[in-house]
């Protein structure tokens, strides 16, 4: 009976297995055509320095407006692309979707503001990244001091040596480097130190947290981090305001989050630009 139970058990982790190859092979394809029906947009959601309460940068976020399923999260077919090796295509439309967006924002008068640009691993893996974003720089005009590259804790943390030398060559090309979701990869601070990065993301998971102890004190302690190594700090996922005023006492540089604005079509941006949130920075 427990050989007949074992392999019914087998069997049926087969057909689960299997429906969810198809499921990702469903996804690899429906992916291939939205890159092709032009279903992907992006959004921008802005980042507000602390001091001056200015809008001084935007993060692009992808979404996928799907004909049948309707808005799919990043969340979902990222890791897809990620395994498929879609997200090379993916990852260079991105990029020039936001030269795009930056050209239309420049014809309107607006002052140049730092756009932020997520890269996934095995974006970041790719040997020839440094080359490919030199050539985007250089065919698109785009100026490379307003753009900023998100990496992931996790992926520039591996095999630490080859990956300096990645974040060397990304940097000769005049561009900045952030680390995004810090704190939930493991760093080993001697790399950090040497790590060529200018910017530390908070993760939202401990923005979240803020109202325990424990969350406060990993705060605490990037914030810190961040000061002894001369690197900007920037808080993502900031929803009310006592995660706010928590982040602006504590010197958080630059501040995220739906409090301030969920992520907007690129039409919206200029009227964004022109707000200033000083009121809302203000202690309470
Ligand atoms: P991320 O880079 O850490 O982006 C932050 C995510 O938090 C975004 O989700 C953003 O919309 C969301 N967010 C912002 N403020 C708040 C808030 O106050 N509360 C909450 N709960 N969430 C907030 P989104 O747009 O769904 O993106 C999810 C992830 O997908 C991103 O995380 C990033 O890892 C990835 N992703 C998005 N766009 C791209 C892209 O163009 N390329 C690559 N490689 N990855 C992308
Ligand atoms: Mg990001
Ligand atoms: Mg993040
Ligand atoms: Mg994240």
């Amino acid at each position: 009976a427990a050989k007949a139970h074992g392999r019914a058990c087998y069997r049926f982790y087969d057909e689960a297995m299997n429906a969810l190859a198809v499921e990702q092979l469903k996804m690899e394809e429906e992916l291939r055509d939205a890159m092709r029906n032009h279903e992907l947009e992006l959004r921008y959601q802005p980042q507000i320095d602390t001091n001056s309460g200015e809008v001084v940068s935007m993060e692009a976020l992808v979404r996928w407006k799907h004909p049948e399923r309707g808005m799919v999260s990043p969340l979902t077919f990222i890791p897809v692309a990620e395994r498929t090796g879609q997200i090379i295509e993916l990852g260079a439309w991105v990029m020039g979707e936001v030269a795009r967006h930056c050209h239309y924002w420049d014809s309107m008068g607006l002052k140049p503001f730092r756009v932020c640009v997520n890269i996934s691993p095995l974006q970041f893996n790719q040997t020839n990244l440094p080359q490919s974003i030199g050539k985007f720089l250089k065919e698109s005009g785009m100026d490379a001091g307003r753009l900023e590259l998100e990496l992931t804790e996790s992926a520039i943390m591996t095999d630490a040596q080859t990956n300096i030398e990645r974040l060397q060559q990304l940097k000769a090309l005049g561009l900045e480097l952030a680390v995004d979701d810090f704190g939930t990869g493991y760093s080993s601070l001697s790399y950090l130190k040497r790590f060529p990065i200018d910017t530390l993301k908070i993760d939202q998971s401990f923005v979240a947290d803020l109202d325990s102890a424990d969350g406060a004190a990993i705060v605490d302690a990037i914030i810190a981090l961040s000061k002894t190594l001369n690197l900007r700090v920037i808080a993502e996922g900031i929803e009310d305001k006592e995660q706010l005023d928590y982040l602006v006492k504590r010197g958080c540089d630059l501040l995220q989050g739906y409090y301030f604005s969920r992520p907007i079509y690129p039409e919206d941006v200029p009227d964004m630009l022109r707000q200033n949130f000083s009121e809302a920075l203000n202690q309470s």
